[in-house]
């Protein structure tokens, strides 16, 4: 019995004990599990928490981008029409330049209509030779000036400076002023690679010729020929920094209220090197002249050029027989430039 009551005892201390083994067991778990609990709470609260200023971020970020979209647009839009406005002025404007240089071309034909008119009938039904002669004075201006003192014929003499300390030649000068004839400007030297080197240089031998003819005669001179004609490029091969010299001097010209004039005859007694003959010089000036109502004849006074001097009186003659009168050039007679 006491056997049994012992047994039973232990048995339910065994029990007991079991027991009070799971409830701790119970009481760790359920607390192990409410602390997990609380803890993925906390943890889900934090991370909804995050979630939610992530999401904000996010829509304050998409925002701004569909703010910033909206301006893009408003900018390309603007865009879009500057270029439309600056397409449309281009366009107005290539049309309005087309315009104008028709409009240049017309005035310029006109212009050269005039020229034309005024070449040929400046002085309607008159005839006129205008007789000139380059590169003097010379051995050969008093042959020149004798048969025109001899014909009652009036010239022009585009003179150089070369010699002109020289008494004889400043004679000359002085002889061809007081017949009447007109003194013109031809450049000091006639020197190619200076005169055409720049604008002052021209500009400079112009004004010593000047200088000499004016103490010689009192009077200046207006007229001015270019030495190889207006049109010559020479200044292409001697000024060193490629400018257009040439359109520099005319302007220049015109400004100190010089005339430059060419000429629509030419002797061809400089075309050779050779001597043209009288027959030759005189057949080139009159086959041409007759072509011309207002004809401005080439000729040279150098002192090579002894046929020229030659041939003028039969010139004279041939001419005055085919009804032309002569003058000399001044700036408002006929103006032939190239
Ligand atoms: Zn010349």
């Amino acid at each position: 019995m006491q056997q049994l009551a012992y047994t039973q005892n232990s048995s339910q201390t065994l029990r007991y004990r079991k027991l009070h083994r799971k409830m701790k067991t119970g009481f760790w778990l359920v607390l192990f599990l409410g602390l997990g609990m609380i803890a993925l709470i906390f943890t889900t609260y934090y991370l909804t928490k995050q979630v939610k200023a992530a999401e904000n971020k996010i829509n304050t970020t998409l925002n701004q981008y569909d703010e910033l979209l909206q301006e893009h647009n408003t900018l390309l839009q603007e865009y879009k029409e500057i270029q439309e406005q600056q397409e449309t002025l281009n366009q107005k404007f290539q049309l309005e330049k087309e315009t104008l240089l028709q409009e240049k071309e017309e005035l310029l034909k006109e212009v050269e209509n005039l020229k034309k008119q005024s070449l040929q009938g400046g002085k309607k039904g008159k005839k006129i030779a205008y007789l000139t002669f380059d590169d003097g004075p010379s051995a050969n201006t008093k042959k020149i000036l004798d048969t025109l003192q001899a014909e009652d014929v009036k010239a022009t003499f585009f003179v150089i400076g070369q010699g002109l300390k020289n008494e004889d030649k400043q004679a000359l000068i002085k002889r061809i002023t007081e017949e009447g004839h007109q003194l013109g400007n031809h450049t000091y030297t006639h020197n190619y690679s200076y005169i055409y080197s720049s604008k002052d240089a021209f500009l400079k031998e112009l004004n010593q010729l000047e200088e000499e003819i004016k103490k010689l005669t009192g009077t200046k001179m207006t007229m001015v020929r270019f030495p190889g004609g207006s049109n010559n490029k020479l200044y292409k091969k001697y000024n060193k920094s490629g400018e257009n010299v040439m359109v520099q001097i005319k302007e220049e010209l015109k400004q100190k209220g010089y005339v430059y004039v060419d000429w629509n005859v030419d002797s061809m007694d400089a075309k050779t090197k050779e001597l043209k003959s009288k027959e030759a010089i005189t057949k080139a000036v009159v086959s041409q002249a007759v072509k011309q109502d207002q004809a401005v004849i080439l000729m040279h006074d150098a002192q090579a050029k002894t046929t020229t001097a030659e041939a003028l009186p039969e010139i004279i003659r041939q001419l005055k027989e085919k009804g032309y009168e002569f003058d000399i050039l001044t700036p408002n007679s006929t103006q032939v430039q190239f």
